[in-house]
């Protein structure tokens, strides 16, 4: 152990926010299995075409699409997310599969293991049906490694029949000898608490890291919010709390404004400048895991790879 800090964290699962979201939203005003495939607008609404011919008229389109948000793409069509220049393992692990000194010395914690250029990452989260009994929990692991996009980076994207992927890989497509590789890493970089946890790693997910800076959020009736405009590295925890608080400004703006072209470019005007600031502090979070890096970010990564910056600037106080 290098270093440790006292600072309490609440995490969740993704499939515990979403129950409770999902479970607030009307039934009668969810569309499922409905793909978008057009919007076009004028000066009196807003059309919004599906894959199956529909359409539906309105005052305002969302574009809360994610990452390759078809809305976005429609708008700014010369945008496109940016790889960062590492990837990262990622797994969950059941409690119970945890040996007794690792359960007792790691599980409770937001624990990093640093080998140089690299961050290990690993937390406990709610286990199935969000469930958050000890020994019913699950532990998230997330392991970044810099990968250089013209070489490293197609290789892992590359499955066993030759197939390279574009921007992720399907978990059972990974091929054997990268899983291997990242084993093999493991066993000489890490220290023993994650050597062990890599062991009880079954079937691993590969994601290369990108973000995304849009330069506006709203065009006329329509407005993009969430991923569908900015994407930050995960080192600020931050994608699904920014999400979130796109929406709620969006509401504010529209309920304080004449018109929905108004509200909207009020949104804009407050989002663009919070979303830019907060994809700039994970740039620079992430930067000393960077395949490569400028003159700027080998200085920074000298100042941000260090165990007690990573404590300090990755975990922040509970409240
Ligand atoms: C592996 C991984 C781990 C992550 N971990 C965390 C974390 O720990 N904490 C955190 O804060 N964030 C995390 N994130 C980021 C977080 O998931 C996103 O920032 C967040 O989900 C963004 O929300 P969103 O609503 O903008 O987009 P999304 O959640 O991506 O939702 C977009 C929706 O649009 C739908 N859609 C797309 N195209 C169409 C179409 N043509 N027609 C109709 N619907 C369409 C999609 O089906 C999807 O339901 C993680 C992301 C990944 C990939």
């Amino acid at each position: 152990m290098v270093a440790t800090r006292g600072c309490t964290q609440i995490l969740t699962a993704w499939e515990r926010v979403y129950r409770f979201l999902r479970d607030a939203f009307p039934a009668a005003h969810y569309h499922q299995g409905r793909t978008l495939a057009a919007v076009a607008q004028d000066a009196r609404a807003v059309t919004a075409t599906f894959a199956d011919g529909s359409k539906v008229e309105a005052d305002l389109l969302v574009g809360a699409d994610g990452i390759r948000s078809p809305v976005r793409q429609l708008l700014l069509p010369d945008l496109a997310p940016g790889y960062a220049g590492y990837v990262a393992w990622r797994a969950l692990l059941a409690e119970q599969d945890f040996p007794s000194q690792l359960r007792e010395e790691i599980f409770p914690f937001m624990s990093f293991g640093l080998p140089p250029g690299e961050q290990f990452l690993g937390y406990p989260v709610a286990g199935p049906d969000n469930d958050l009994r000890a020994g019913r929990r699950r532990y998230n692991v997330i392991w970044y490694r810099p990968a250089d996009e013209h070489t490293t980076l197609i290789d892992l994207l590359t499955d066993s029949n030759g197939v390279a992927h574009d921007n992720s890989i399907p978990p059972p497509l990974i091929r054997k000898q990268a899983i291997d590789d990242m084993r093999d890493a493991a066993e000489r970089f890490l220290g023993w608490q994650f050597r062990d946890i890599v062991r009880l790693i079954d079937e691993p997910i590969l994601q290369p890291i990108c973000d995304l800076e849009s330069p506006r959020m709203a065009f006329g009736r329509i407005a993009i919010v969430g991923d569908a405009a900015f994407v930050a590295r995960p080192h600020v925890a931050a994608g699904v709390t920014k999400a979130a608080d796109d929406a709620a400004a969006l509401a504010q703006a529209l309920a304080h404004a004449d018109n929905v072209e108004a509200g909207l470019k009020n949104f804009e005007a407050g989002q663009v400048a919070v979303n830019r600031r907060i994809i700039q502090r994970a740039r620079h979070l992430g930067a000393y895991l960077q395949a490569s890096q400028t003159a700027d970010e080998r200085a920074n990564s000298a100042r941000h790879g260090i165990p007690e910056a990573v404590l300090a600037e990755t975990a922040l106080p509970g409240t």
